[in-house]
């Protein structure tokens, strides 16, 4: 489990979550920033400083934002 960065970062992009995450686990992909979940440690920083409310627990996401897990899977997948 992890948090996710939901596609409310897309238009956003403020960066602030990288500041405040103490694993470095966020990095930007070709939309949005993306949560790294292998690396993720649960803390919730980053959701506490997003001014747009873009992240979200995992288990807590919005049915809309769903799509989100996915993405972020895909981006760290090799
Ligand atoms: Fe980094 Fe903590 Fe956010 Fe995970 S929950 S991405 S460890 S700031």
């Amino acid at each position: 489990m992890a948090f996710v960065i939901t596609e409310l970062c897309r238009d956003e992009k403020a960066a602030i979550c990288l500041d405040v995450c103490p694993v470095n686990c966020i990095v930007i992909s070709d939309t949005q920033y993306v949560i790294n979940p292998d690396i993720c440690i649960d803390c919730g920083a980053c959701e506490l400083v997003c001014p747009v409310e873009a992240i979200f627990f995992e288990d807590d996401l919005p049915d809309e934002y769903k799509s989100a897990t996915l993405l972020a899977h895909n981006h760290f997948r090799n």
